[in-house]
């Protein structure tokens, strides 16, 4: 397994759309992996496959509560419905470090995907789950979680991360 580089905001790939995936072979296994062991190193609770430079429809992800057993889930062409229970959570990326701000989202809704395998399953989530699958779609349609904040907000941040990456 190998650590991916972990693309930041603003390079231009994260705000691609990504395509589905048709072909479940060796080398998507291999990435899938290689993404999980990206994501418990960062640590996050998701990583998309777009955060990594691949432009697939695939995400993995682990919202399992702190020193409880690890809950890797894997989301390839996932759709949500039946969505309710909108609220404002705290939010955060590993494409924009340092930063969290409160944006609305779902509390509950309903995922249809399919695993590592090509099998269709669907789940309901709620809470950190349901915010982690909304935050890891919009990824693969080339949307950050930023984008909700005013532009006021938004341009805090990017000046604070032109300042980390610059520093005078
Ligand atoms: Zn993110």
């Amino acid at each position: 397994m190998a650590l991916l580089p972990i693309l930041q905001h603003p390079d231009p790939r994260l705000r691609q759309k990504a395509a589905p995936v048709r072909l479940f072979d060796a080398a998507l296994q291999r990435l899938i992996d290689d993404m999980f062991e990206t994501m418990y190193d960062a640590p996050g609770v998701g990583l998309a496959a777009t955060q990594v430079g691949v432009m697939l429809r695939l995400a993995v992800m682990d919202c399992a509560p702190k020193d409880a057993p690890p809950q890797p889930l894997v989301i390839i062409n996932p759709e949500m419905f039946d969505t309710s229970d909108r609220q404002d959570m705290e939010e955060g990326c590993l494409s924009v470090p340092d930063t969290n701000e409160k944006v609305a989202r779902f509390n509950r809704l309903k995922l249809r995907a399919l695993d590592r395998k090509g099998q269709p399953f669907e789940l309901d989530a709620e809470g950190l789950m349901a915010q982690a699958i909304q935050h890891e779609i919009d990824h693969l349609d080339g949307k950050l979680y930023i984008d909700y904040l005013s532009s006021l907000k938004r341009e805090r941040i990017n000046k604070k991360l032109r300042k980390q990456r610059h520093p005078a």
